[in-house]
């Protein structure tokens, strides 16, 4: 368990890298501070250890590394904890560990950026048609369906938000993310997995509305609610099925 919360803590520091390189379409490189462009002494590649011995500045200008780097690390070391105690070592925990990254990847690009890069979301696909032979919790045919569902629901919901409120809210990588998604947890599932996606995101929108947070005209990321449900649903899909048509 150590070595895998470890594993946890190394890809979460991989997916900082990538989530500030992606988006700004540059090779990924060694971490640097991005107020001052010095490159970061070794002993701050991992942001946790560093944070944990306070030196989180930069020693070049002094700028804090943003708290995104130890949220990321610690998370996806508890959740990668969370699916090896839940799956042992497995294939399916390998391919849930592999969507996991993805999704926490695409979380912070959205969140930080609201971008959802297709250079995320295409691979992804790929990886998730290829762990449909390996994962055992769905087939290849409920996968492709999944995905196909996934995109198709997604792309309606999007072209029909465009046509009454104008575009906004959800966007084309989105859609891709959706698709991602039905791949991941099949069909029927995957109309679950968008349900609780839109469910959840709008009930928070509502509350920023009514807290007047937010407006309208600045709505919020959708894709960390569709990451959300997707990955619920990876999990527990069947079990909230069954207790809710009981
Ligand atoms: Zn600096």
């Amino acid at each position: 368990m150590g070595i895998v919360l470890l594993l946890g803590i190394l890809v979460g520091a991989v997916v900082n890298r990538l989530g500030s390189d992606l988006p700004a379409r540059r090779r990924p490189r060694l971490p640097e501070c991005p107020y001052c462009g010095r490159r970061r002494p070794w002993y701050q590649w991992v942001s946790l250890p560093a944070f944990l011995v306070h030196h989180q500045h930069c020693p070049s200008c002094g700028a804090l590394i943003s708290i995104r780097h130890p949220l990321v690390e610690l998370g996806l070391a508890f959740l990668f904890g969370f699916l090896y105690w839940r799956y042992g070592l497995t294939a399916r925990f390998v391919f849930f560990a592999l969507y996991t990254t993805i999704f926490v990847l695409i979380a912070v690009t959205d969140m930080e950026r609201r971008l959802i890069l297709n250079v995320v979301t295409i691979p992804a696909m790929a990886l998730a048609i290829i762990g449909s032979f390996f994962t055992g919790h769905i087939g290849w045919k409920s996968a492709l369906l999944g995905g196909m569902a996934g995109y198709v629901i997604l792309m309606a919901i999007v072209l029909l938000g465009n046509w009454l409120v104008g575009p906004g809210a959800m966007g084309g990588g989105d859609v891709k993310l959706a698709a991602f998604i039905g791949l991941v947890t099949g069909f029927p599932l995957v109309l679950e997995a968008l349900l609780l996606g839109i469910l959840s995101g709008g009930v928070v929108s509502l509350l920023l509305l009514l807290m007047r947070l937010r407006s309208l005209r600045d709505p919020i990321p959708y894709g960390p609610f569709l990451i959300v449900g997707g990955w619920v649903t990876m999990i527990w899909g069947t079990e909230i099925a069954h207790w809710f048509f009981r």
